[in-house]
């Protein structure tokens, strides 16, 4: 049925009745959408039989790549034995079982309990209600301002677009909520300038610890951030920044939660970012590589702190019909056990991901106009700089960033802008001939955007 309409009947049916997440509508009333009919490994082909090289396994999501055969069988099998049920109101099923098992397997220590949502942006308003149902329990009413960072980004929902710190987001539908504040994120390059990267992650955590004292230790209930800030620009915290602000969080008794939708599930080489950074939070957020996008789910972990005072407060009034869905928890079990028997976390740890990091830095520090190379494991980042030796960013950042991606998705490479920030998060089973021909093509790319 797919297969039946020319390209430009698809692009036409689409821009007449689709409105697309992220997108000026009247952009594709113009040009039209990319149709991306199939996709195998890291490639995806469009319906013009271009081959294209997923430098950010969708929305930083297919972890464990495309094509695999072994989780649609499971999806049917699913289907067809117990295609829903919900886990509402003391009803259980074998799938969401075993997944929650599998989980407490894989997460660090003290993990043993999960949530279930259907994407990370209910993860994180999950997580909200429960930080708030948490202070509650305890006593603490007034505990509920929950403190974000400026460009992190915690997903779409009004909760989890007022905790983001995008303000394109804020100025559209009056966000942030009330209860929300932000600091600024811990971009050592731009920010810390006259320190040395651990002087920076010491003073910006020293932002949090102002906020917290602005506002009120009684009155706050949480510190969140993403281990790495993915859409804000891959913003990879110097190594004294989460200890600290872990320390600032248990001195004036605040939750710590840390938004693990992006870093999750092997993408830096490590099963969750927490681990990379060495702290432990109370809580945190997953989504996209818990079931790499063959299926819709995110997962709330808390640990026995907060599980134990969620359990003392009785009903926990929060749910969705698709908590703990059997095809999702089903498909999310074979993934993350692939990710783990497959030995696909493991291999991005020791062998692929500091391959990417060793050429990534190699192939674009060459570039004038090009700095701040960076990343872990198998995300990565540069910045588009008008000047490295004064660290002079473009005043126009958000275009210069969008005609840098543009051409390399006119060379069948898709890496992603944001504003001035190129970044890449490529399926973790990408192989080191892969990552070579990735990186050729950047390359030429960037000697076209010069
Ligand atoms: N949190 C983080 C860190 C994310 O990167 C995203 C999405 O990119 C979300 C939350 C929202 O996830 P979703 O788009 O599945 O709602």
């Amino acid at each position: 049925m797919q297969n039946q309409r020319t390209t430009t009947e698809w692009r036409e049916l689409d821009a007449a009745h689709h409105l697309h997440p992220f997108t000026d509508t009247n952009s594709l009333n113009q040009q039209g959408a990319r149709v991306i009919t199939k996709a195998e490994g890291i490639y995806l082909y469009d319906s013009e039989g271009n081959k294209i090289l997923d430098g950010m396994a969708g929305l930083w999501c297919v972890n464990i790549g495309y094509g695999r055969k072994d989780l649609p069988e499971v999806a049917k099998q699913q289907m067809e034995q117990l295609a829903y049920y919900n886990t509402f109101f003391k009803t259980t099923h074998p799938a969401v079982v075993e997944l929650s098992h599998l989980l407490s397997e894989v997460a660090p220590e003290g993990f043993k309990h999960v949530f279930y949502t259907n994407s990370g942006s209910e993860s994180v308003d999950t997580m909200i209600r429960m930080v708030r149902r948490y202070w509650d329990v305890k006593g603490k009413k007034d505990k509920k301002t929950l403190i974000g960072r400026w460009n992190g980004y915690h997903g779409s929902t009004i909760g989890g677009a007022s905790l983001g710190g995008m303000t394109y987001m804020h100025e559209q539908g009056d966000l942030p909520i009330p209860g929300i504040v932000h600091v600024e994120q811990p971009w050592w390059y731009k920010h810390g300038k006259d320190m040395t990267p651990e002087e920076f992650g010491l003073a910006a955590a020293k932002w949090v610890e102002d906020k917290i004292l602005e506002v009120g230790a009684d009155k706050v209930a949480a510190f969140v951030g993403e281990p790495i800030q993915g859409a804000g620009g891959v913003i990879v915290p110097p190594s004294t920044y989460w200890p600290e602000i872990q320390r600032i969080c248990q001195k004036y008794d605040i939750l710590l939660v840390a938004d693990e939708v992006i870093c999750g599930f092997g993408r830096t080489g490590e099963w969750f970012g927490q681990q990379v950074f060495g702290f432990k939070p109370d809580i945190f957020t997953t989504a996209k590589g818990l079931s790499s996008g063959y299926q819709p789910i995110g997962a709330v972990f808390v640990n026995d702190k907060v599980a134990t005072t969620l359990a003392a407060g009785g009903d926990f009034n929060h749910g969705f019909t698709y908590s703990g869905h059997p095809v999702a928890a089903a498909v999310a079990h074979a993934n993350v056990k692939a990710l783990r028997d497959e030995g696909i976390v493991d291999r991005v740890k020791n062998d692929t991901g500091p391959y990417m990091q060793k050429r990534w830095r190699e192939v674009f520090s060459q570039f004038e106009h090009v700095d701040d190379v960076r990343g872990v494991g198998l995300i990565q980042a540069f910045t588009l700089v008008k000047n490295k030796a004064t660290r002079e960013l473009f005043p126009d950042f958000g275009e210069i960033g969008t005609m840098c991606r543009d051409i390399f998705f006119k060379n069948n490479l898709i890496m992603r802008a944001c504003g001035d920030h190129i970044v890449s998060a490529p399926p973790l089973v990408i192989s080191k001939e892969e990552i070579d021909q990735m990186l050729e093509t950047a390359a030429k790319c960037m000697v076209e955007f010069e």
